[in-house]
């Protein structure tokens, strides 16, 4: 029997005082707050690590909304910048945190009383799940994407590469077309295949795998994964989502919500591709034109750069002059950050033109909006 399993079952943990651990980007954070929330509101003590310096201005505003009782500092060395010089910023960063995982159990082990467990991000997973064996905590995932990811994240190591094939998981209850695959999974040199394969290894370590999904959403595939027809070792997955935004009062100065106020009942496009899918300056235009053409009333989130600290080019210079006239009235656009939750809540939105990150998904799932 193995340790975890001699030492306690997923069921017989009591979490009385719970240390998450995010990685980076608001795609990992955002969930990991709103856990940190729901947890906290059933009166379970919870820290959140704090990894500083963070990559991207959203992140440390959302930091620095939270109490700072919440919050335990960790402050990161930086990646040797001959290291994948030119990796994804945010990718870099977990790179950052796996390689500094070792340092937790010194920071952690003056606090009273001690944790009782852990929960980190998938993408960080393989530098703390052995650690926390090693040191007895138990120790959970929480897997911020798709059942149906996961799944694919489970068997990913022990593809053959390169398959060319189709993936096909669990006797065909999930098959991924080659094609569809994550464009990085193609590249033995890209730094996410190697997390991915590294961090899919190591989830059979963990007590559980909280999942942002309900049963609903992926039926088959959640009752594959807890069944072993995925891999055999997998701990409970359990379906917690949709993970509910954070309550608090919309910024009563947000010119886009008084923008969209204006509008009547479900009559806009909300259009946004997350926090870190930068559209070339191409593919904005031929989007600008597609929406002005559409006649439809619409509210665009532009974004020119992974990250927003890099966002140097105004609307005017994206869409060129001229544009933001012509659809004033029934299509306003920013570049900024927006309440997404608050935004897909409004009584003015009727659907969702998404690049359909996970959060994304959930979120829209939980406010009624395709
Ligand atoms: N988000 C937001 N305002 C923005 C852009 C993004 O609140 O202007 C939030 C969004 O609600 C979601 C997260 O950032 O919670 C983005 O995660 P997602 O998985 O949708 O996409 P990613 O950014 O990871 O590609």
């Amino acid at each position: 029997m193995s340790r975890k399993s001699a030492a306690m079952s997923s069921g017989d943990i009591k979490l009385r005082r719970v240390l998450l651990i995010p990685s980076s980007g608001m795609g990992h954070f955002v969930p990991f707050v709103r856990l940190a929330t729901a947890l906290s509101d059933r009166r379970i003590s919870i820290s959140l690590l704090a990894f500083r310096p963070t990559v991207s201005n959203a992140e440390s505003i959302l930091l620095s909304s939270l109490p700072s009782s919440l919050l335990l500092d960790f402050p990161l060395k930086p990646l040797d910048p001959s290291l994948f010089p030119s990796a994804d910023p945010f990718f870099r960063q977990m790179e950052a945190i796996r390689r500094s995982a070792h340092l937790l159990p010194s920071l952690i082990s003056t606090y009273s009383p001690a944790f009782s467990s852990l929960i980190v991000d998938v993408a960080i997973a393989s530098s703390f799940l052995p650690l926390a064996v090693a040191e007895n905590i138990p120790c959970f995932v929480l897997f911020t994407s798709s059942a149906s990811m996961l799944a694919l994240n489970s068997v990913f190591h022990s593809l053959p590469y390169p398959t060319g094939a189709d993936v096909n998981i669990a006797g065909g209850v999930l098959k991924i077309p080659n094609s569809s695959l994550p464009q990085p999974l193609h590249d033995p040199n890209h730094l996410f295949r190697t997390q991915f394969m590294e961090n899919g290894r190591a989830l059979t370590q963990a007590n559980g795998i909280i999942a942002n999904t309900f049963f609903s959403m992926e039926p088959e595939i959640l009752a594959a994964l807890n069944s072993g027809e995925v891999i055999t070792g997998l701990p409970p997955v359990i379906a917690l989502g949709p993970l509910f935004p954070v309550k608090k009062q919309p910024s009563l100065a947000s010119p886009a919500l008084r923008w969209l106020d204006e509008q009547p009942e479900k009559s806009v496009m909300y259009v946004s591709f997350g926090s870190r899918t930068a559209m070339s300056r191409e593919q904005i235009r031929e989007l600008g034109a597609g929406l002005e053409m559409s006649g439809c009333r619409f509210f665009w989130v532009v974004k020119s750069a992974k990250v927003d600290r890099e966002e140097a080019a105004e609307i005017v210079e994206l869409l060129g002059e001229g544009y933001v006239k012509r659809v004033e009235g029934r299509g306003l656009v920013v570049k900024e950050w927006v309440e997404q939750e608050v935004v897909l809540g409004h009584r003015a939105v009727a659907g969702f033109l998404s690049h359909c990150g996970w959060n994304s998904v959930m979120e829209a799932a939980a406010a009624g909006v395709r």
